[in-house]
């Protein structure tokens, strides 16, 4: 990277979800057949102690069934649905997604990063058939911005800096330009995933980012929004203090985590902006709540997990808080309640 690319650590913890996951899925917790193609020498990497296991399971289950929820809710709706992903690195819930029962429902699935991890990914794509055969024929793939970018009927990789001007950084999703027509149908309930992603940006630049959004799918009668945000917040107790320095070391800041000093200051994140509704639960209320008792059994036998004390302490300073926008919804009932 050049002297000055103060972003690059920020760039580096693709790396590290990345390796979190595929240690989720060697461990036997998740099962993902794309993620491998990710990582550099998959079969060298060392994997996690189980309590990042732990973690990585709870939090990638609770996203996928808000994902899977918000596609049914989409069929009942008889409309397919679209979603972005926002800082979306490495992820493969788009593969995952494309490959699985609820397929039919998925119109577009976008990702947005900086450009030098799209252009990884879309290096990535190209070398693997596995990955690229679910984007569909290879006429049907384009790559463009200097190898940066991917379009294909559904799925679309874009490069931008989501603290920029959404309507210059993301234009292309909501305005045609001289050579695409627009990404996005605002009739479409369309849900955005930022998974380990707002910490990392003011609140000024993410409150603008989810304003941005709000106000395209609020102009339509029937437009509806979904938002997914998972995070670690209070961050002021000395757990927080601890995690504060050692990102410190590798000079990565959390801008995005202040002003969230409790679980029920998460909700204002949406709130404040003018959406409908916002939840926010963390990992370790999930994880004891939601999950299935018998996926908890299941995990609970994969590997030695003696600090199960540690493991709330860790599992209590992340949460995923989701928000809704859906002014015009009338009597019908509101999803995700
Ligand atoms: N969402 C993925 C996941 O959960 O596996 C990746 C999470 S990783 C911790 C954070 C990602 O956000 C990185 O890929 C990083 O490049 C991206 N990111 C952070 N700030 C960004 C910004 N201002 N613009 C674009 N991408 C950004």
């Amino acid at each position: 990277p050049p002297p000055h690319d103060t972003d690059a650590p920020i760039r580096l913890t693709d790396n590290d979800a990345a390796l979190a996951k595929l240690s989720a899925v060697r461990q036997n917790y998740l099962s993902d057949q794309f993620i491998k193609h990710f990582v550099s020498r998959a079969s060298f990497q060392p994997s996690r102690p189980p309590l990042i296991n732990v973690g990585t399971f709870v939090r990638t289950k609770a996203i996928d069934d808000l994902v899977n929820q918000w596609m049914d809710l989409s069929s009942k709706e008889g409309k397919k649905c679209q979603i972005i992903s926002l800082g979306a690195g490495s992820d493969t819930r788009f593969w995952q997604l494309a490959t699985g029962t609820r397929k039919d429902c998925l119109s577009k699935y976008i990702e947005v990063d900086f450009p030098e991890i799209t252009m990884k990914k879309a290096m990535a794509i190209k070398k693997n058939k596995d990955l690229s055969v679910v984007l569909g024929a290879p006429a049907d793939i384009q790559l463009g911005q200097g190898g940066t970018a991917i379009s294909s009927p559904i799925y679309h990789l874009l490069p931008a800096d989501l603290r920029s001007d959404p309507s210059i950084a993301l234009g292309s999703l909501t305005a045609a330009t001289e050579n695409a027509a627009r990404l996005l149908d605002p009739s479409l309930p369309t849900l955005l995933i930022f998974e380990c992603v707002l910490a990392y940006m003011s609140p000024q630049e993410s409150d603008t980012l989810l304003k941005w959004f709000h106000t395209y799918f609020s102009s339509r009668e029937d437009g509806i929004l979904g938002a997914i945000v998972y995070e670690m917040f209070g961050l002021g107790d000395s757990f927080g203090r601890v995690m504060l320095s050692n990102l410190k070391t590798r000079n990565v800041s959390l801008p995005g985590a202040v002003p969230y000093p409790t679980l029920e200051s998460l909700p204002s994140r949406f709130l404040n902006l003018d959406y409908t509704s916002a939840h926010a639960l963390t990992l370790k209320d999930i994880r004891r709540t939601f999950i299935d008792p018998i996926e908890l059994d299941r995990i609970s036998k994969l590997e030695m997990l003696d600090e199960i004390e540690e493991l709330d302490l860790v599992l209590e300073h992340y949460a995923i808080t989701w928000g809704l926008s859906t002014a015009h919804l009338g009597n019908r009932k509101a999803p995700w309640g």
